[in-house]
């Protein structure tokens, strides 16, 4: 384990209010002892090569000129925190897109990661991608440094459907990259499709899942095109300028999705994540399992034990460093609300939420109110107990949002 760092994180958080904290004492103690239990670490890296309309993320275009001074903001929040991080599982660099730092930013992040990060219990360290930006060096550079696994943004292998989303790179790039990653020793490779795009038809995605499937990734995201408020898409919907997929056709796409992958040998573990035998998200399935996880970069977000925060997303804000950046958005979910978030991420996992898991989430309940939910949708068919667990059936599945929504809150 790295030698500890002094550091002072007197603005590390921003409220005063010790309520805030779920009544600890806003003290640099506190918040060290907090990234003690931290069992996932995430990073975020702010920068695109352009902004996709869809997109809500925290990302930047066009800023190369502050990825300098950013990448030694990050490395100074790593190096004040990282050592403090005691059993960290998995590592997930994302954005953004963190292959856009030029080699020796990008080298500079990864040796500060593998130097000050306990490293004695990872078992993954996932690094995302788009194709574009992966060439022989930088591949080369992320297996040397340690990253097992490799998230490449694909999309779509259709060149208009790419265009409709504003993704600008060539399909063949996608190729060229997991070549290039297989190469240089990337054993573990994720690929993101977008399906329900305007204008896709069901022909264009069987084309998309079958290149798919001939690249033999390990593991597959597959997502229906979503229309998050204050996207630029969201506003051309509205104006009429895009048409959306219908209801029944995005329905239809996605069990295709699920179905062929299924003939392919990748077994839906989570409602839109598909893998080959062992090769689950280790990071993601950390959040589904509602377990805790620290944050660095601007606009990451925490979570410990029910305790949540969020980086400034503000360039400017983030650089103003003590070392660690300020905050924002702390909040300590009442047990009521963590039981929901446990109902609402638990749900997601295919396996579902284990009894145990299930008969707290009740005892902890206000009056125990989620019984009477969880009965309710056994009763219809929504929810059924598979291996001793909770899980949502097939019919359930398709209206996960209404089930995992009735289980998050209590009507006012
Ligand atoms: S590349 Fe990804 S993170 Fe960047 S703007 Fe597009 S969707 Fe958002």
């Amino acid at each position: 384990m790295a030698d500890k760092h002094p550091i002072s994180l007197t603005q590390c958080t921003t409220p005063n209010d010790s309520s805030e904290l779920g009544g600890l004492e806003n003290t640099e103690n506190t918040w060290i002892n907090l990234a003690k239990r931290a069992s996932g670490l995430y990073i975020h890296i702010p920068f695109c090569f352009h902004k996709c309309h869809y997109c809500d993320f925290f990302s930047i275009a066009n800023a190369d000129h502050e990825h300098k001074r950013f990448t030694e903001a990050l490395v100074n929040e790593l190096q004040a925190v990282g050592p403090h991080l005691e059993a960290i599982d998995s590592i997930f660099v994302g954005g953004g897109t963190p292959t856009l730092l030029e080699y020796s930013l990008l080298e500079r992040v990864l040796s500060t990661i593998k130097n000050v990060v306990p490293m004695t219990s990872l078992v993954e360290w996932t690094v995302e991608a788009n194709p574009e930006t992966v060439s022989e060096s930088k591949a080369k550079l992320l297996a040397a440094s340690g990253v097992n696994r490799v998230s490449l943004g694909a999309q779509s292998f259709h060149p208009n459907l790419l265009k409709e989303l504003e993704r600008w790179h060539d399909p063949e790039n996608v190729l060229r990259s997991v070549s290039l990653l297989r190469e240089a020793g990337i054993g573990n490779i994720n690929l993101d499709l977008i399906y329900a795009i305007p204008t896709q038809t069901m022909k264009m995605l069987e084309v998309d899942v079958e290149q798919l499937i001939n690249i033999q990734p390990e593991h597959l995201s597959c997502y229906a095109l979503t229309y998050e408020p204050n996207t630029p898409l969201l506003t051309k919907l509205r104006k009429g300028e895009v048409e959306r997929a219908t209801h029944e056709l995005e329905a239809e796409m996605f069990g295709y999705v699920i179905d062929t992958l299924r003939s392919a040998g990748y077994r839906q573990y989570e409602i839109s994540n598909f893998a080959r035998e062992g090769f689950e998200c280790k990071h993601n399935v950390m959040y589904w399992e509602n377990r805790s996880w620290w944050a660095c970069g601007p606009s990451a977000s925490g979570h410990i034990k029910g305790l949540r925060w969020r980086n400034v997303p503000r360039l400017r804000d983030y650089f103003k460093q003590n070392p660690l950046p300020p905050v924002l958005d702390v909040e300590q979910l009442s047990l009521d609300r963590q039981m929901g978030e446990v109902c609402m991420l638990g749900l997601r996992l295919n396996r579902g939420m284990p009894r145990d898991t299930v008969e707290r989430v009740i005892q902890q309940s206000n009056d125990h109110w989620r019984e009477d939910v969880i009965q309710k949708y056994l009763n219809e068919g929504l929810l059924a107990w598979v291996n001793d667990s909770l899980a949502l059936t097939k019919k359930g599945r398709a209206i996960a949002d209404m089930v995992i929504g009735d289980l998050l809150m209590q009507d006012a």
